[in-house]
């Protein structure tokens, strides 16, 4: 326990950051989510929120909407009111340096959350899934989308998006996907009529559908007037909601005009539906309780003195150092298999995905 006893810190806390849970026995952990406008990191907050309190802990979890000053300063606060560990998935994975030699010298550890923090030495862990396979995995499933709809019209069409160029996440995702990829490009199989290749071209900022939608809509016209787009292949589920609008807006999937493959990452519950509607046509499953639950035994190890858990020593190297990583299993999920996945696993209800 720090300077200031735990309830000391929920008291404070109470004042300066809003609402915390009331720090329990062991300590109060801050957790700095980025959004709420994807659902999935709504669940990791609940997720940690209630695996910390049943392992005896208080927490305090806060959103930035996708704002970087916003988490700088919800950070900064959890630092001044002395929690006993920070949870970080960061918006922009560069910008937290500073704001963690200040954690180092109060002695709060810091787990990077999904999110690899970068430029600093003053992580301790990373829990997170394995980003390269979820690239993989997206490109598998496009790749048997493609085989599946558009068997006898090769060479494929395809588009590529990627990520937020400041989550180092999205180059994984990216090169993972390419590993697949790359191969059927050079043997004539996909064709990127656009030409637009690599993340400093295909990134998407902030993981943003707008962005995405817009880019897809500029995609379709300047190169499709004569040509069928086959597939994309999409990173996260609300890029592909705003990537398949614009397809649905120039006519793809209605009459003769089928929908191309588009893929995503999260399950999240509008890509679910959109799967079932035959649209989207798979997703990544990376379970959050899984997540928090990593997270979790990580801190709890940190505070008791142990070394925690960790499965990678080598693949996340953030600039200054790599940082011990454990990596979970993602899982793909398409029309065929989200039943068992999602709701035989308890993440979904039948009814939430109707
Ligand atoms: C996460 C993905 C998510 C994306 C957008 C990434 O860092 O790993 O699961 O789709 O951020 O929120």
């Amino acid at each position: 326990m720090k300077i200031v006893s735990a309830a000391l810190a929920a008291c404070t806390l109470a004042v300066g950051l809003g609402a915390p849970a009331f720090a329990q026995d062991k300590g109060t952990i801050g957790i700095a989510m980025p959004t709420q406008s994807s659902a999935r990191w709504i669940s990791d907050g609940h997720s940690m929120e209630q695996q910390f309190q049943a392992a005896g802990y208080g927490t305090v979890l806060q959103y930035a909407e996708d704002d970087i000053p916003t988490q700088l300063s919800q950070i900064e606060n959890m630092i001044s009111q002395g929690v006993d560990a920070l949870v970080i998935a960061a918006i922009d994975g560069t910008t937290l340096s500073s704001a963690l030699e200040n954690a180092a010298a109060a002695g709060i550890p810091v787990i990077a959350y999904d999110r690899l923090i970068r430029d600093s030495e003053n992580v301790n862990y990373y829990a997170t899934f394995d980003n390269f396979q979820v690239g993989v995995q997206q490109a598998e499933s496009l790749v048997k989308g493609l085989n599946e709809r558009f068997a006898d019209q090769k060479p494929w069409n395809v588009e590529l998006f990627g990520g937020s160029p400041d989550d180092n996440n999205a180059y994984f995702f990216y090169d993972g996907a390419m590993s697949v990829l790359q191969p059927l490009i050079d043997a004539g199989d996909v064709v990127i009529p656009s030409g637009q290749m690599g993340m400093d071209v295909v990134g998407t900022l902030r993981w943003d559908p707008a962005t995405a939608q817009s880019r897809m809509d500029n995609l379709l016209s300047a190169n499709y007037g004569d040509k069928t787009i086959h597939g994309v292949l999409s990173p996260y589920d609300g890029l592909s909601i705003g990537i398949l609008s614009s397809l649905k807006g120039v006519g793809y999937g209605s009459g003769d005009m089928a929908m191309p493959i588009v893929t995503g990452q999260d399950a999240e519950v509008p890509s679910v539906k959109s799967m079932i509607a035959g649209e989207q046509y798979s997703t990544i499953f990376k379970d959050t309780r899984e997540l928090a639950g990593v997270t979790v035994k990580m801190v709890d190890a940190v505070l008791q003195g142990q070394e925690p858990e960790v499965n990678d020593t080598e693949t996340y190297n953030n600039g200054v150092k790599v940082v011990p990583s454990y990596l979970l299993e993602p899982v793909s999920v398409d029309a065929t298999n989200y039943e068992d996945i999602l709701v035989g696993s308890g993440y979904y209800t039948a009814d939430q995905i109707q």
